[in-house]
């Protein structure tokens, strides 16, 4: 079926473009012009692509202020080179020293990879179903909103993990690099985040905090 109105959508798309660009230079007349030079972001998110999880806007923050990565249900796949691309230039070139993994309740991956799925999309949740494999006992007895609900919090501390173990990380902190991963987790229904857990490096352990389950987990 013809997708019809294509044309007036990214007429509409231009127009609120516009009046957003005109809000922005109205108290700030050389907003843009500032941003032309060189991007210096403080943080580096990386999250679900979910459209109800939009990074910079929900924390509040302008262009030019997070350097961001999303994927579905975000996962840290080591050796996928849209991932390995966005830590390496964050990391090295940009030297950004705070990194937030960002998770979020009711993600459709999560849910996802309970499911048995064709193709692509069981080789990209492969790393969730081996991640609930590996938490069964604590997950045997939880109903199914609790199982995801959960899964979506653990999913924030494996990936903060397995973030932690990456040698881009590993050689950043080697040289002494004062960097931190937080993990956080983003309530749709509320617009609220919670903090889950954060590693600066020094003794291997990423910290979970009180609410998200064990105190602390190592990671090599
Ligand atoms: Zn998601």
């Amino acid at each position: 079926m013809k997708y019809e109105g294509d044309d007036a959508a990214v007429t509409t798309l231009l127009q609120r473009n516009r009046a957003w660009a005109g809000r922005k230079t109205e108290t700030d007349p050389n907003f843009f012009a500032r941003l032309t030079g060189q991007q210096r972001p403080r943080y580096f998110w990386i999250g679900c692509a979910d459209s109800r999880v939009p990074a910079t806007e929900i924390v509040d923050l302008d262009p030019g202020e997070m350097f961001v990565h999303r994927n579905v249900a975000n996962v840290v796949h080591v050796g996928d080179p849209n991932f390995e691309a966005a830590l390496g230039y964050a990391v090295e070139t940009l030297e950004i020293r705070h990194i937030l993994l960002v998770g979020h309740y009711g993600c459709g991956g999560i849910d996802a990879s309970l499911a048995e799925l064709p193709g692509f999309a069981s080789q990209w949740l492969r790393p969730l179903k081996a991640m609930a494999a590996r938490h069964e006992s604590e997950l045997a007895d939880l109903d199914k909103e609790a199982l995801c609900h959960r899964l979506c919090e653990l999913n924030v501390i494996e990936q903060v993990a397995a973030l932690a173990a990456h040698p881009i990380i590993g050689a950043a902190w080697n040289s002494r690099r004062d960097m931190r991963i937080d993990g956080l987790i983003y309530a749709v229904g509320d617009g609220l985040l919670g903090h889950v857990c954060s590693v600066t490096g020094g003794d291997r352990r990423v910290a979970v905090r009180t609410g998200y389950g064990a105190a602390s987990i190592a990671f090599r």
